[in-house]
């Protein structure tokens, strides 16, 4: 179809994906969503395998995880998901000099240079395009590797991130499928069955405190029915090896960095290594998706999926208090930014309902004040009429008819 558009030599291996990807700066007509996060992949630039219909948005894919920009061509900048480099609130980007988004990725330079990802952007695909020597990349978020494979060493035609997949043939359902009974038995028990539970929230959302203690109500009593909880996972998605552990090769980095922050994550955990591979995926991806969202774009929904999973990881004997605190109060932090949007929608309704009547009453008035006038300007004949009618008011008004006859 496109084909033409598509001449863009791949250049980036990416652990992600068994072929090299080709940077596009048209994005394909009629192309299937991003692979990582589901949505259309229509504003380029796009990763692409044309090969297989694979295709990346940039923030989805992997970046370089250092730049050298024009102008600041000493050191490199380094590639942050987010950088807040103090409380100060205001925060900038030293090439463009606008204010950026602490949340949003970044390139930077310690403390002291940071450019927007948008302003770093054109050195960015000149690095994806192999325009620059020895690119490593990363994505955000789950910092999965790879590399940009040069112009002119056409002798590379298989990503070098091939191998690290290939090799691990193993994947999530190779482990479900050897699952012992009572293994299973140990992983169904995680689960949470339904209950007859009456959900009256959710239809009218009134923001007192009794509705903000109904929230919680209804988050604790959120079940994960076993049908559902295996549904989550992705089976034919590969494990690799994270030390003694097992996880899929996408979260091997956050597990990593997981393990790292929480020593005692699963010093209490009685599961089987099997059952806990499982755990970690499911931890794994809440820590991700809530790492990867903002305040004001979390939605009730997620907040479900979110505490669910975290319950059930919690049935696991996993010690995530730190990421349930942290849960809780984005479950606040939710409530209150709804309240106020609630309130201002309302508000502003109220107000275009107050305008619009006071037109309407402002019409009245005018018609009342044009009515008046009329009645003035036909006042002679008015009132030369109504003294007929006070002539007229003590009889019948035939009466002088009859008195004539008689005469
Ligand atoms: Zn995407
Ligand atoms: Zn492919
Ligand atoms: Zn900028």
């Amino acid at each position: 179809m496109a084909r033409e558009r598509e001449m863009q030599q791949p250049t980036v291996s990416y652990t992600g994906h068994p072929h090299l990807l080709a940077v596009l700066d048209n994005a394909p007509r009629h192309a299937p969503p991003c692979n990582e996060c589901g949505r259309p992949c229509d504003s380029p630039p796009v990763f692409r395998c044309a090969h297989c219909d694979f295709n990346l948005h940039l923030l989805c894919g992997p970046l370089p995880a250092l730049i050298k920009l024009p102008g600041f061509l000493d050191e490199s900048l380094t590639l942050a998901d987010s950088y807040a480099e103090d409380d100060s609130g205001e925060y900038y980007c030293d090439f463009c000099e606008e204010e950026r988004d602490p949340r949003e990725c970044v390139y930077h330079f310690g403390d002291y240079y940071f450019v927007h990802f948008e302003c770093a952007k054109p050195e960015v695909l000149r690095s994806l395009k192999g325009e620059r020597e020895d690119v490593e990349l990363r994505t955000l978020g789950k910092l999965i590797p790879g590399q940009v494979v040069n112009k002119g060493s056409n002798s590379q035609t298989t990503a070098r991130g091939e191998k690290q997949i290939t090799e691990s043939t193993l994947t999530l359902k190779d482990i479900y499928d050897s699952l012992t009974e009572e293994e299973l038995m140990e992983f169904k028990n995680l689960s949470i069955p339904s209950a007859d539970i009456s959900s009256d929230y959710a239809t009218s959302f009134p923001y007192s405190g009794d509705a903000f203690k109904r929230l919680l109500e209804s988050l604790d009593a959120i079940t994960v029915p076993w049908e559902k909880l295996i549904k989550f996972y992705k089976l034919d998605t590969k494990v690799v090896d994270v030390g003694e552990h097992q996880i899929t090769w996408d979260f091997a980095n956050i597990m990593n960095t997981v393990l790292r922050k929480h020593k005692d994550l699963i010093a209490e955990s009685r599961l089987s290594p099997k059952v806990k591979t499982f755990v970690f995926v499911l931890l794994c991806d809440v820590v991700y998706s809530m790492s990867r969202t903002k305040i004001e774009d979390v939605t009730e929904q997620m907040l479900m999926n979110w505490w669910g999973r975290l319950k059930v990881v919690q049935r696991a004997n996993f010690r995530v208090e730190l990421v349930r605190d942290q849960l809780t109060r984005v479950v606040g932090a939710y409530f209150g930014l709804a309240a106020n949007k609630f309130n201002e929608r309302a508000t502003a309704d109220l107000d275009e309902q107050i305008d619009k009547l006071s037109k309407e009453l402002e019409q009245l008035r005018e018609s009342r004040e044009q009515h008046q006038k009329l009645v003035e300007s036909a006042s002679t004949i008015i009132t030369k009429c109504l003294d007929d009618a006070s002539a007229l008011s003590y009889k019948t008004v035939g009466a002088d008819l009859l008195m004539n006859l008689e005469l």
